[in-house]
């Protein structure tokens, strides 16, 4: 937070009036949201930074009415709000069980490291009220002792790089409390080792474990069963939501226990990650790695005989056939011949559903069977029936599409996948309906000050909204440049021009900025044709980790980084280090994509506007969370370009203009200049 008082604020204008009297310590809880958050109440003498915001004490009882009523609420709050401690606030007074879900992992420790402890100590500062605090990551975080331990009675590993891991985690596991490799520095994100003996929910056997009672999950489990506050990612609780839906709410499927609120923040990333979860993924990896589990595990248990070998083989080779059949292509496209491919190739499908039946009876037959054999052969059917889905289904709400990418070793990863088209009806049936009060927070939700999209998108019929008010100055802090002279961004002229461009405007800017693509060809191009044109040092996604690439930008002055999507959001670079975002194009969905395609397909053949209804709106969102890569602070300044006029020159510009903060906006290079002290 800056640390301009409140009465130095220019968002202090109608004069909220400093509370008389100091709260007694002993009445925190009791205290009002505005006694909270005003000035002189308990934030102000608490917070180091702390500035009266406006819109976070709207949203903070905008907040408490929807716990209170039971209602549901979306609420886009801009940079700046300071929306964590807006929603944090009336989730501890609310005294119910609350999981918080975000999209990114920095918000993930913000809240856990930083907010949640300073609110501990700020409304309970003699430890009076201490909260009970779960946070969570995705089962892959966490080791699985059951296969550690299998792994040193019988080691499967490879070279000495793997060996190396093994022994690491081998000590580490025997001091560690929480079973999160996050406290491994050592071991590389990539290992292969720790895909084999992490605690993905597959390969679990659950109660029937015999490290069940040590288990980190089972841990991690009880642990969120006694707190007050829950923190995950969307991932996470998607996946736990798709578990207790397949199980019929089962009580005990899923690890999430039950919440009287979930507070969605970053909402804007949920149709995407809900619509991967309620989808169905079969691969050839799978296939390898069931086979290569079972022989493992059998061999180890002496109990690998020669039919059940052959089971495995046949499997094996039925699958690497029936996966090299399938129509090629690279990346993402979709599988739309699917009922051709199946009158051609039946035969081969039949084959390696067999295969799987004859796995399964197989492991069946074993007498005294250990229990991880009763997972595998859970495993097959699941195969069986997903292979059936994907193949067979004719659901007209799912789109059947394919996606080939290169993996480690050269392995060659293909994915037969189904993605729901409207993620709607589910999210609707098994969240809204169900929840009493779920919160939609993002600074990225509205489309022109209307929430219709989203709630569209996501199934959310009923519920209150809000777009608070800006805490910072953007007509004054930002410029917003569209040059009117750069020829249509589709047309084979406008790369050259427009890399022309950015190097005029990092001259004006002294580098110090983003320059964000929709392509990694487009970002390649540019960058090559300014290579060696530049007297500021350039940095190149996939030169590096984005972290590592993130901290090179903020050490190095004058730095210009060239990046793709994953820079448009969750990046914070505060201060005159960025001062610029230049944005190649407006950022609409690649509409050759299997999904976006059969989305938009769907809303035309329902009789909308596809366009209108769902591309303009979601490139809309991009678009903002882009831009919003700039203003970070009340003391950030800089310029804003996107060097695609067609938001000029076409009907729907305006959407994107309306929607936009309001930045002051020139089509003129010289008033660049003049922003930027240059006469
Ligand atoms: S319960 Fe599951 S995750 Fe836990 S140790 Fe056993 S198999 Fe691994």
């Amino acid at each position: 937070m800056a640390s301009t008082g409140p009465h130095t604020n220019a968002y202090y204008s109608d004069s909220v009036a400093p509370t008389s009297q100091p709260v007694p310590e002993t009445k925190k809880r009791d205290v009002s949201l505005y006694q909270f958050f005003a000035p002189g109440g308990v934030l102000s003498r608490t917070h180091p930074a702390y500035e009266f915001r406006r819109g976070q004490l709207q949203m903070a009882q905008a907040v408490e009415q929807a716990l209170e009523e039971k209602r549901h609420l979306i609420v886009e709050a801009g940079t700046g709000t300071g929306k964590t401690l807006a929603y944090l606030v009336p989730v501890i007074r609310s005294g119910k069980r609350v999981i918080i879900s975000t999209g990114t992992k920095n918000l993930q420790e913000q809240l856990f490291h930083k907010d949640i402890p300073f609110l501990e100590q700020a409304l309970f500062p003699n430890g009076e009220g201490k909260l009970k605090v779960c946070y969570m990551k995705g089962r892959n975080n966490y080791l699985c002792r059951k296969k550690l331990y299998d792994l040193t009675d019988q080691p499967v590993l490879s070279g000495l790089e793997e060996i190396e891991h093994y022994r690491a985690i081998a000590t580490w596991e025997k001091v560690t409390q929480t079973g999160d490799r996050a406290e491994l520095a050592s071991l590389p994100e990539a290992s292969a080792l720790w895909h084999k003996i992490d605690a993905r929910s597959d390969t679990c056997l659950g109660q029937k474990c015999s490290a069940w009672d040590r288990c980190f999950i089972t841990e991690m489990h009880r642990k969120a069963m006694e707190s007050d506050i829950i923190i995950v990612n969307h991932h996470l609780f998607f996946a736990d939501l798709s578990i207790k839906q397949q199980a019929e709410y089962a009580p005990d499927a899923g690890i999430l226990p039950e919440a009287g609120a979930v507070i969605f923040d970053e909402g804007h990333e949920l149709e995407d990650v809900a619509g991967s979860y309620f989808g169905v993924s079969v691969s050839n990896g799978r296939f390898e790695e069931l086979c290569r589990d079972v022989e493992v595990s059998l061999q180890r248990n002496h109990m690998l005989s020669a039919s059940l070998s052959g089971a495995l083989k046949s499997l094996r080779e039925r699958a690497i056939f029936f996966f090299a059949l399938l129509p090629q292509g690279d990346g993402r496209f979709a599988f739309e011949s699917r009922r051709e491919f199946m009158e051609e190739n039946g035969d081969e499908f039949l084959g390696l559903q067999q295969a799987l039946t004859r796995l399964g009876s197989e492991l069946e037959n074993l007498a005294s069977k250990p229990e991880e054999v009763f997972n595998f052969a859970r495993r097959t059917q699941e195969l069986q029936v997903q292979l059936g889905f994907l193949m067979e289904s004719e659901d007209r709400n799912t789109v059947f599409w394919i996606e080939r990418r290169r993996g480690g070793r050269d392995k060659l990863n293909v994915f037969l996948q189904a993605t729901p088209i409207d993620v709607a009806p589910i999210l609707k049936t098994c969240l809204f309906d169900k929840l009493e009060c779920a919160v939609l927070t993002s600074a990225t939700l509205a489309v022109g000050g209307s929430f219709d999209y989203m709630r569209q998108r996501l199934g959310l019929e009923h519920a209150r909204e809000s777009v608070l008010p800006s805490h910072f100055d953007y007509e004054n802090q930002a410029l917003f440049y569209v040059p009117p002279d750069l020829p249509d961004p589709r047309t084979p002229q406008f790369t050259a021009k427009a890399a022309d461009r950015i190097r005029r405007l990092l001259e004006i800017t002294r580098g110090r900025a983003f320059v964000l693509f929709t392509s990694y060809a487009q970002m390649n191009d540019v960058y090559q044709r300014l290579l060696g044109e530049l007297e500021f040092p350039m940095l190149l996604q996939g030169d590096a980790p984005k972290t590592a690439l993130l901290e090179e930008f903020r050490l190095t002055p004058h730095a210009v980084l060239f990046a793709t999507s994953s820079f448009w959001q969750g990046v914070d670079v505060q201060g005159e280090q960025l001062s610029c975002v230049i944005i190649d194009r407006l950022p609409f969905a690649v509409p050759s994509d299997p999904v976006v395609a059969a989305r938009v397909k769907s809303i035309d053949a329902d009789g909308g506007n596809a366009f209108f209804q769902y591309q303009v709106p979601a490139a809309v969102i991009t678009l903002k969370q882009g831009f919003g890569r700039l203003i970070r602070s009340l003391h950030d300044r800089g310029l804003l370009v996107l060097l695609d006029n067609r938001i000029l020159k076409k009907q729907y510009g305006k959407v994107f203009v309306e929607s936009l903060p309001p930045y002051r906006r020139t089509t003129d290079l010289k008033q660049v200049e003049q922003f930027f002290g240059i006469e």
